[in-house]
């Protein structure tokens, strides 16, 4: 049997390669390599599809979280609200503007943060809240702007894995004060390299980040802050600008393979399926399955193999390469023990990392490839 990957980038340009070629080719000509009209004119793109007054592109999701967070001037002594069942880099850049990231635990359905949990955990300190729309799958935000605007808190997406995702009829990106995305290969836009924007409808905000991402600059060589070089190129940005255009189809595809999954999967024992939340539109940067933990097993600790981990094995050795997003929550990753956490104080996102289990999901994936996993995954749980 074929190898199913968890993504495929190579079928994609093929679709696009055309295109690709000969916009990357006129960049090079240019001459005009970082900043310039395509970068303009991406940000101005992507500020109409996100639905924004301003689009301030730089280079990638880490440094997009990183600017808007200084950009309100969040630092020392200033706490903010987070899930701890992400990608690193949602609390690495709450740490790298001098700040602390207070982790809530998730909700069990839709692995994002629990907005039960967000009031208890907000204290004089707390600043900002960000929120991840964790897979492609949005949080309610009318919930989360509401406990916001009670507190006066700023509320940052985290939109790396979810340009496109809607809720209550607006894109994500588009609902909070700042909206932050990355455009690594792999997120539902990918560049051919790194990348990322920041979106947002204030203005001032908007101008304090173009300067923080070039250096701080105010204007020639005049600093009076500073800055990052963070700037994207313009070879990106013309990538962006084609690939922008079929974004809308693409998951639209997500959507068919993850409906389809849902459909073929429903009812098999020992697992669990993503629920959508009513109000939302999700775009399946991953399709999240859990692998229940065997209730004979006593005392599971994150050294032995889960269930999942075994089921994911036996997945490999069919050809069916599954990933494990995320296999050690952030708030007991060593990097951040100094905050004290400990095993058992976030149970649902704890739990979550022993069970999660991401199908091969993207686009391309073609209908034969699905019922493969489909056939080998009911095959691995037996
Ligand atoms: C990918 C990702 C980021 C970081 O984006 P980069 O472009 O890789 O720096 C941040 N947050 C989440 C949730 C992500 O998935």
């Amino acid at each position: 049997m074929k190898k199913i990957p968890p993504f495929d980038l190579t079928e994609q340009y093929k679709v696009i390669a055309e295109e690709i070629n000969t916009a990357v080719s006129k960049v090079l000509a240019s001459g005009s390599y970082i900043g310039g009209s395509q970068v303009e004119g991406f940000e101005q793109q992507f500020a109409n599809y996100i639905g924004t007054e301003h689009c301030i592109a730089c280079n990638s999701g880490t440094d997009a979280l990183y600017l808007a967070l200084r950009a309100l001037n969040i630092g020392p002594g200033d706490e903010v609200i987070t899930t701890p069942f992400t990608f690193v880099a949602t609390a690495e850049t709450i740490t790298a503007v001098g700040a602390t990231p207070v982790f809530v635990d998730i909700d069990a359905q839709t692995f994002n943060l629990s907005l039960e949990q967000v009031e208890a955990a907000i204290t004089e300190r707390t600043r900002a809240i960000v929120p991840v729309h964790l897979f492609g799958m949005p949080v309610d935000m009318t919930r989360l702007l509401a406990i916001a605007q009670t507190y006066h808190l700023t509320v940052i997406e985290d939109c790396a894995q979810a340009t496109g995702a809607e809720w209550a009829g607006q894109k994500v990106g588009s609902i909070g004060h700042i909206g932050c995305f990355s455009f690594y290969p792999t997120k539902n836009l990918g560049a051919c390299g790194d990348g990322g924007a920041v979106t947002t409808h204030d203005l001032a905000i908007a101008g304090r980040i173009r300067r923080l991402r070039d250096h701080g600059r105010k204007g020639g060589y005049y600093y009076e802050e500073l800055g990052v070089n963070s700037r994207l190129d313009a070879v990106q940005a013309a990538i962006l600008q084609i690939k922008l255009r079929y974004l809308d189809t693409w998951n639209c595809q997500r959507q068919a393979i993850a409906q389809r999954y849902q459909q073929f999967l429903a009812s098999i024992p020992g697992i669990t399926l993503p629920q959508e939340v009513a109000g939302g539109r999700t775009v399946w940067n991953q399709y999240t399955i859990r692998v229940l933990e065997q209730p004979a097993k006593p005392g599971p600790s994150f050294r032995d193999p889960s269930f999942r981990d075994i089921v994911r094995q036996r997945l490999q050795e069919q050809g069916v390469q599954s990933m494990v997003y995320y296999p050690l929550p952030l708030h007991l990753q060593p990097v951040y023990s100094h905050l004290g956490y400990q095993p058992g104080q976030l149970a649902v996102a704890e739990q979550a990392s022993r069970e999660v289990l991401s199908l091969p999901m993207f686009p391309e994936l073609s209908a034969e490839q699905q019922d493969q996993v489909i056939y080998c995954l009911k095959d691995s749980l037996l």
